[in-house]
Order: structure tokens, then C-alpha cells, then sequence
């Protein structure tokens, strides 16, 4: 049987080099690699400045915070996304306040977001979901009006823009995760796009123990360190940012071969019986960060029996957060309270997409995926 796997990373020899050359050196913690990383990825977006960290989990915890957020604080923000965007808003000690999402989109509906701001509310958090931005134009206008802080989780969406706006550029704080099955890796990773030095310098301090001055700073010099505020430990290291380098200078090409092969699932699964698609939007560049398709939601877990029998990674991308447990319990959150994000979430299937994806396992997963609608009677269930 043929097997095409779920993800497959695009870290090569030069990577392998790279990494051994970092663990030559004396450095292996936060320095000039990170620098180097730091600086490439802000030109990358467009922005003055980048910071490193270990993971976007953490990038959001930190812009939050420095974003002013705290106990007692809401933060708006959407259920269609992965756990990690809301937990970050109860890690800096505010609520998540969950707004339903655009049915074709699955981004979050920013008709919703004003109605749903108290004297609490403290920031939006919008998910550019699969990697097709929001409408960060009137989200930033809603964020002027209030007086709130916009923190743009951009996990799916580093090479995305919308009608010439990149992501980061409209929000306070952009963050990422350079995750395993994110479009580029450290293994585990994570880094925040700011618009000055001075909110940079926060975001470096706040990765580190609040500490004034790092390891890397002090080596050789007359310095010693104070702590000067409440820090954590989320600075990246020169490996992880020596993994990230090259990779990041590949990812326009990555980009290119993820669009065309997600334009071909669109064209030869097209008429499909029972299949349908999320809406691309005219003016995007979407990072097809990973391809989604809807199945009818009764027959979804056999279709996904199906594809593993056949040898298919899939996955669900996502479960609304206000569903999970702890969420639930927490919050008193439940079904039928965001019904676009739960039709999405009982709907959504997720095929294999990534560079290394070869055209004939993309054949093969078209091919299983249409014998599956037709053994399934996916037809029956069109609405
Ligand atoms: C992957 C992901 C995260 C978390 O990233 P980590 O680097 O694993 O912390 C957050 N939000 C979204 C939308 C993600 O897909």
C-alpha cells in the first residue's frame, strides 16, 4: 500500500551544516545567530524588528502582556483555531472571549468583534486561519476606536497579505511558530514582529528572566545583570535559529510549490459530490500553511478511517476551542454558542500538503478521496 505522510519538514544538508557549525562555536544559547535570524526575518516582513522565542505559544504570552494585558482583562478572539490561542490569553491572566467566524472564511468575523467589547476588554487576537489573513484593515479601526491592543496569531501565515497589507503590519504584534508542521522549523520555535526598538526590547527582556543583560551581552565585557522586572524563559537559542536561517531564505520556493499543489487538490477534486472548499478571497496571498476540504459532518469519521486504512495522513484543523473540556468547564462554554466555527469544526478535514508532496501521492490522495465520497454516499448528504 502506498503511504503519503501527514508533513514532511524541508530542513536539508545545509541546515545539518549550519547546526554543526553553531555547536562548534562557544554560543549555544541566545546570540549572534538569533541576532543574525532576528533581522532576517524583520526584513523578510517588512518590519524593523523581530525577536526570537521557542514557540508562537510564547510569542503570544509575551505580546499580550506587553500589550498590557492582565488579571481581570478580556481578550477577543476566535474558537476556530488551535487550543494554544486562547490558553495564551489565560497564561498572561486574562479571559478569552470567543467571537463566531465568517462561514467561508473561518476568520474571524470582525462585524462580531465590536459588539462584544465590555470595559474589560483589553486586545484582539484574530487567527489568519489555514493562511488567508483576516480583515486586519477594519480590525485595526476597531482597535483605534477602543483603545485595544491587536495581536495577530500568524502560526499558518508568514508569507501571507491582503489586498498589499502583509500580516504584521496593521497589528501591534505579529507571532510564529516554527512548529514540525509549521512552513519553516527548529524543531520547536517561535518568534514576534514589532514596529519599534522599544517594544523589542521588552519583548527581550520578558523572554528572559527580565534580566537587563544576557549571557551574550556580558561575555567579555565589565557587566554584570539585574533583574529588573518579571521575566520568563522564552529566548531562542543560536541552534534553533541556525536551523531557521536557510530555511527562511527558501520560503518564497516552499510558497510557490505549496500554492500550485493545493491549486491542483482545488481543480481535480472540483465537483467532487459531497466535497466543498473554503473560499480563497480575490487580493490574498495565502500561505496554504495546509489545505482543508469539508466532508459531511455524519460521515466524517469514516472518511477519516478511510484515508488511514489507505494509508493518508490526516488531520482535524480544529475542534473549536470553546468545545474542549477544560474550556468548557472553565468557562461555561457550550455547543451552539458559535455556530459558523462548529459547522467548520465538524465539517473540516485536512489532506496532506507540503513541499516534498510529490504529484503522483497528491493522485493518489485525489483518487482515495473521491472512491471514499462515492463508497460513502457522500451525494445523500448534499444539503
Ligand atoms: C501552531 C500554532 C500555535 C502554537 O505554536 P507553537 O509554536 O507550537 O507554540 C498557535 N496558534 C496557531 C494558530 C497554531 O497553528
Amino acid at each position: 500500500m502506498q503511504k503519503v505522510e501527514f508533513y514532511r519538514h524541508n530542513i536539508g544538508q545545509r541546515e545539518k551544516r549550519a547546526v554543526c557549525k553553531a555547536l562548534d562555536g562557544l554560543f549555544l544559547t541566545t546570540g549572534k545567530l538569533v541576532e543574525q535570524f532576528e533581522e532576517q526575518l524583520a526584513a523578510f516582513l517588512g518590519l524593523p524588528h523581530a525577536v526570537g522565542l521557542t514557540s508562537c505559544t510564547g510569542a503570544l504570552h509575551l505580546s499580550l502582556l506587553a500589550a498590557g494585558v492582565g488579571p481581570g482583562d478580556e481578550v477577543i478572539t476566535t474558537p476556530m483555531t488551535f487550543a494554544a490561542t486562547a490558553l495564551a490569553v489565560i497564561q498572561a491572566g486574562a479571559a478569552p472571549v470567543f467571537v463566531d467566524v465568517e462561514p467561508g472564511t473561518g476568520n474571524l468575523d470582525a462585524r462580531l468583534v465590536e459588539p462584544a467589547i465590555t470595559s474589560r476588554t483589553r486586545a484582539i487576537l484574530p487567527v489568519h486561519l489555514y493562511g488567508q489573513m483576516c480583515d486586519m484593515r477594519a480590525l485595526r479601526a476597531i482597535a483605534d476606536r477602543h483603545h485595544l491592543g491587536l495581536v495577530e496569531d500568524a502560526a499558518h501565515a508568514l508569507e501571507a497579505s491582503r489586498d498589499g497589507v502583509r500580516v504584521g503590519q496593521l497589528g501591534d504584534f505579529v507571532c510564529f511558530s516554527f512548529y514540525p508542521t509549521k512552513s519553516i522549523t527548529c524543531g520547536e520555535g517561535g518568534a514576534v514582529g514589532v514596529h519599534t526598538g522599544e517594544t523589542a526590547g521588552l519583548l527581550k527582556a520578558l523572554r528572559h528572566h527580565g534580566m537587563s543583560h544576557s549571557a551574550s551581552e556580558r561575555y567579555g565585557k565589565d557587566v554584570s545583570y539585574d533583574i529588573t522586572r518579571m521575566g520568563w524563559k522564552y529566548n531562542m537559542d543560536n541552534i534553533q535559529a541556525a536551523l531557521l536561517i536557510g530555511q527562511l531564505e527558501r520560503a518564497g520556493k516552499f510558497l510557490d510549490r505549496r500554492q500550485r499543489l493545493a491549486a491542483l487538490y482545488r481543480k481535480k477534486l472540483a465537483g467532487a459530490p459531497g466535497i466543498r472548499f473554503m473560499d480563497w478571497l480575490p487580493g490574498c496571498v495565502h500561505s496554504q500553511h495546509v489545505f482543508t476540504m469539508l466532508v459531511p459532518a455524519e460521515k466524517r469519521s469514516l472518511f477519516l478511517a478511510g484515508l488511514k486504512e489507505r494509508g493518508i495522513g490526516s488531520a482535524i484543523n480544529y475542534t473549536p476551542v470553546h468545545l474542549l473540556k477544560f474550556f468548557r468547564e472553565t468557562y461555561g462554554f457550550k455547543p451552539g454558542m458559535f455556530p459558523a466555527a462548529e459547522a467548520i469544526g465538524a465539517s473540516t478535514v485536512t489532506l496532506p500538503l507540503y513541499p516534498k508532496l510529490r504529484n503522483d501521492e497528491l493522485d493518489y490522495v485525489v483518487r482515495t478521496v473521491k472512491d471514499l465520497a462515492l463508497a460513502l454516499r457522500f451525494e445523500d448528504s448534499l444539503a
